[in-house]
């Protein structure tokens, strides 16, 4: 599943590819994603302009002339690709957005958990149905007294809380395993037992790690390609994630599953 610095290099690639291109006609191959298809056919997008592309949560949000939004969301295994007109459809590739320069818009889809919509702008100038998620990791609201503030009362371990999307949007497991390790703080740890001094280092190295990811496109552990074809390099620098040994000390990781998802660290580096 894409996360956050997949999905901002997504973003800034289609803003590349898409801004000042015109939509001159849509099809689609299967009727639905996570949610119907066909209301793209009825959107009458043929003739309106996309103005750019930014990334909101895990959501790459492609603007349009009038004022509304083209909102991508990649799923498991959602890939978006903008190639010309004469490579031919791939099997699972099931919207294709024809622009005026030859190019097609395609999301491709194999476990079909993306979806691709059209939504009105909302007061915050993204989309309407994201108007309840968290804030943004890279922003400044998200700061260690928010963290500390947002773990009091809960007692689930503290990296199902940096994956909360309700809290903290856009740290999936990859970062959020990375971040606690660089932290020196166990993922298992419950979440009001973090210290202040502790929320300093998470959030100090969660923004450090989504910017150096960011830079590289991205981590492509298995089915995300970038915009352009090109896989993420950060694969390479993780520290923790899927490692059978600590990077730092060489002791044996252990690998509970918190929330669902297995997670990686040290008992010897982190507490
Ligand atoms: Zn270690």
């Amino acid at each position: 599943m894409p996360e956050l610095p997949e999905a901002e290099s997504i973003a800034r690639a289609l803003d590349r590819a898409l801004k000042g291109r015109t939509i001159e006609k849509v099809e689609i191959f299967f009727p639905r994603l996570r949610t119907p298809l066909s209301p793209l056919l009825d959107a009458g997008l043929a003739g309106r302009r996309f103005v750019d592309c930014r990334r909101r949560a895990r959501y790459a949000v492609a603007g349009l002339d009038d004022g509304r939004q083209l909102v991508l969301h990649f799923g498991m295994s959602g890939v978006v690709r903008v190639e010309s007109k004469d490579v031919p459809r791939r099997k699972h590739e099931h919207v294709f957005i024809y622009l005026d320069d030859g190019m097609i818009l395609r999301f491709e889809d194999p476990r079909r958990f993306g979806s691709v919509e059209v939504q009105n702008r909302g007061r915050d100038g993204w989309p309407e149905s994201l108007a309840k998620i968290g804030v943004e990791p890279l922003s400044p609201a998200f700061s260690a007294k928010f963290l500390f503030e947002a773990a009091q009362g809960r007692k689930k371990p503290v990296k199902e809380l940096l994956m909360d999307n309700a809290v903290v949007t856009g740290i999936g497991n990859i970062y959020a395993a990375e971040t606690l390790f660089a932290a020196g703080v166990a993922p298992v740890r419950r979440s009001d037992e973090v210290t202040m001094e502790e929320c300093v280092r998470i959030v100090r190295n969660a923004k450090r790690i989504l910017r150096e990811a960011i830079k590289c496109g991205g981590t492509t552990v298995s089915d995300f390609l970038n915009v352009d074809g090109s896989e993420g390099k950060f694969a390479q620098k993780l520290k923790i994630y899927a490692q059978k040994t600590c990077t730092k000390c060489g002791g044996k990781t252990l690998n509970p599953v918190l929330g669902g998802r297995t997670s990686w660290y040290c008992p010897n580096c982190q507490k």
